[in-house]
């Protein structure tokens, strides 16, 4: 019966994968930045391998064998069991015919059913570029975004208090889907890359003065904490609550205004602690307060 199962969960895990991917490009903005497609299609097409071993190995549809078996013929010779005389072989190939219809996909063979899947899976992945080509920053011209990545180093320098350089890593080599960060940065260096998506909402906040309120806070906390690694801030929790006071400033240079500023990134520090659940080293110490030991400017009274 092995073989009359395996196509459900191979159909569930493509209709799965079609609202997944309808969702990521449909749905809300925090889904694209938290879900790695990539990671998806990688496990679907892993999925659709493992349905075909599957169903390879389960074999073709066998009809069971009512012959005598050898040990019945050793014990009895060449004479038919008693349960077996009414059964000949016209009567078993109608049987099997009439099963085999009977089947819920009987004319997708393994071989075809997985070429279908990579067939599916290779549509989804065209539709996701076609959508990344057509928006973000993709679709920028090279000279924009050469000015666009001038202007993010020059915010990122006067952090880090020495001249550093901010890349978009369009090429995800470095940041992005398989890695799950927004940004990285060598302690202490003197580049850092980050997501394209979150160049875009810098971008679109820096030139197009357009603003999606969390979006645009997490753009400007990534940029800020990349820079305080390249100003030799190791630990992830201290570069985050550093990046979350020094993002009230890069936001109103890019163009907030001092309120919006404070208020986006308090509300990151808020959320640092449901972010900070898969990863503790990014949550920030109790000291990330006003007046606490991490605070960068004991002198003001609004934090961050
Ligand atoms: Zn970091």
């Amino acid at each position: 019966m092995e073989d009359l199962t395996w196509p459900r969960p191979a159909t569930l895990a493509r209709i799965g994968l079609v609202a997944l991917v309808a969702l990521w490009i449909l749905g809300p903005s925090m889904l694209r930045s938290a879900l790695p497609i990539w990671l998806v299609f990688f496990v679907a097409v892993g999925l659709e391998v493992q349905f075909l071993v599957g169903a390879l190995r389960a074999g073709p549809r066998q009809a069971p064998d009512r012959r005598p078996q050898q040990v019945d013929l050793d014990r009895y010779g060449f004479e038919p069991r008693e349960d077996e005389l009414d059964g000949d072989d016209l009567d078993d190939n109608l049987l099997d015919e009439l099963e085999v219809a009977a089947e819920p996909h009987p004319f997708l063979p393994p071989v075809r059913r997985f070429v279908l899947g990579l067939g599916l899976i290779a549509a989804l992945v065209l539709a996701i570029w076609l959508v990344d080509s057509r928006t973000g920053w993709d679709s920028l011209d090279g000279p924009t975004r050469g000015k666009a990545a001038e202007r993010f180093s020059a915010e990122a320098s006067r952090i880090a208090g020495k001249e550093v350089s901010i890349y978009c890593d369009e090429s995800r080599d470095y940041v992005g889907a398989v890695q799950h960060a927004d940004g990285v940065a060598i302690v202490g260096g003197d580049r850092a890359y980050l997501t394209p998506e979150r160049c875009f909402d810098l971008y679109r906040l820096a030139f197009e003065d357009e603003v999606t309120w969390s979006r645009t806070a997490r753009a400007l906390a990534v940029l800020a904490h990349e820079a305080w690694h390249l100003r030799g801030v190791g630990d992830e929790g201290t570069a985050e609550c550093y990046a979350l006071q020094s993002g009230v400033e890069v936001g109103r240079r890019l163009g907030l205004s001092q309120r919006t500023a404070e208020r986006m990134m308090r509300q990151q520090l808020a959320e640092n602690a449901l972010r900070g659940v898969g990863t503790a080293e990014y949550v920030v110490s109790p000291e990330c307060r006003d007046g606490g030991g991490l605070d960068l400017d004991v002198s003001r009274t609004s934090f961050p």
